[in-house]
């Protein structure tokens, strides 16, 4: 079994009997201890954030500021939950292609100074909004350049709305937008990533490249932000990520390119491993030859094995010793052959009424979910902290949303 289902199996056990519903487990211990091994020295020069997309649960935003950690948002709702947990505007910066003039204004009422600027209009916007409200305003501008081939949930080599390509900033005539200080670039195009050697390549090319831009623009380039990407395993992915020796390439890189500060927005690999979800299992049949599992929860609220072909590792709880496997197929409830989450070898004692837990759900979970499609419950959230288990949200129906 593994580690994290094992440490908490009695809280797990709680929270089955009490619900007998769908729920995402967050273990915030384990969290905590591996927020320990993500920091760096303050003489590093390496600034951590939290891209809050992956996961906004108030428990979760209040122990990475306690570990230091800067966030970033990219929306009113992801201000609001964050400002709502305590997290002034000073220590958030804001991401997202979609930024208006007014809601640049409101970020700056809220204490946002930084901002990750997307296009020449965001530029000119918050230009304006730096003198109607007579304030000081940093910006980096976020570059989407081209790579050989490949695609990722970000965009890889595929046109996104993601920021704007070198050329463009250049043809934008930038430096007439006086009241922003430009402090740096951003570069994020590739997701969950799983080998040291490919980011720290990415990471090479993405320096190289904003450095070129900057000196073409007559700007030092003091900050690089490189995103996130950092990856978590999957069912069947191989590979995992060595943050230690990850530790001294960013610091090399920082050190070799005579930048202030390089900055990390990391979503899947700081949350992630610490959630897992379990649902239970309703039916089990053969259909033309092949064994399925059919569970009470599915894509309504772990919708990643839909959107991305990626299935969350899983296991039976409480499985029954039993040398012979089985190969399942499993699927949710909904109407639809999307609602697909894997298959998984079982010990061939698996049977209806047992529990299934999903690994690594603690990101783009939740929230990535399409919850109310079928209207079957809605999925419950639960935390332990250090000794407490505790139930923020208890699964609830979903008909009641319904008009
Ligand atoms: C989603 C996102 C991240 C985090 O990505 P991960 O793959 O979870 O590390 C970081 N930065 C920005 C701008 C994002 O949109």
């Amino acid at each position: 079994m593994k580690e994290i289902l094992k440490n908490n199996l009695e809280h797990v056990q709680n929270s089955i009997n009490r619900f007998d519903a769908p729920f995402f487990f967050y273990d915030l211990n384990y969290f905590e201890n591996h927020l320990k091994t993500l920091r760096f020295e303050e003489s590093d020069g390496i600034k951590m954030w939290y891209a809050c997309k992956a996961n906004p649960i108030s428990s979760v935003l209040k122990i990475l500021r306690n570990n230091n950690f800067g966030i970033d948002i990219a929306s009113l709702g992801e201000l609001h939950q964050v400002l709502n947990n305590g997290i002034p505007g000073k220590h958030l910066i804001a991401t997202g292609p979609a930024k208006s003039k007014d809601y640049f204004l409101e970020l700056i009422k809220q204490g946002l100074r930084t901002f990750v600027l997307e296009s020449v209009n965001q530029l000119k916007w918050l230009n304006e909004c730096a003198i109607e409200r007579n304030v000081e305003v940093k910006g980096l501008l976020r570059i989407q350049i081209e790579w050989e081939s490949g695609e990722s949930v970000l965009g890889g080599n595929s046109i996104t709305p993601f920021g704007l390509d070198p050329d463009e900033w250049i043809k934008g005539e930038i430096n007439q937008y006086k009241h922003v200080q430009i402090i740096g670039a951003h570069c994020f195009q590739w997701g969950n990533i799983l080998k040291n050697q490919e980011l720290v390549s990415i990471w090479k090319d993405s320096i190289n490249q904003a450095k070129s831009l900057f000196e073409e623009l007559k700007i030092p380039l003091k900050i690089m932000d490189l995103g996130g990407g950092l990856g978590i395993p999957y069912h069947g992915t191989s590979g995992e990520i060595d943050f230690q020796s990850l530790k001294g390439e960013l610091i090399n890189l920082r050190n070799k390119h005579n930048l202030k500060e390089i900055w990390l927005e990391l979503g899947r690999y700081a949350i992630g491993p610490s959630g897992f979800y379990c649902t239970k299992i309703i039916d089990i049949k053969t259909v033309r030859g092949k064994k399925l599992i059919v569970t009470d929860g599915g894509i309504n609220h772990i919708a990643r094995p839909a959107l991305t072909k990626q299935y969350f590792e899983c296991e039976v709880v409480n499985e029954m010793q039993s040398n012979q496997k089985y190969n399942f197929q499993v699927h949710g409830p909904l109407c639809t052959s999307l609602d697909y989450l894997g298959s998984f070898d079982f010990p061939s004692t698996t049977k209806i009424g047992d529990w299934l837990c999903f690994f690594n759900t603690g990101a783009y979970g939740h929230t990535e979910a399409m919850p109310y499609f079928l209207a079957h419950p809605l999925a419950g959230e639960v935390i332990l902290y250090r000794d407490d288990l505790m139930m923020p949200r208890v699964p609830k129906n979903s008909f009641e949303w319904m008009i």
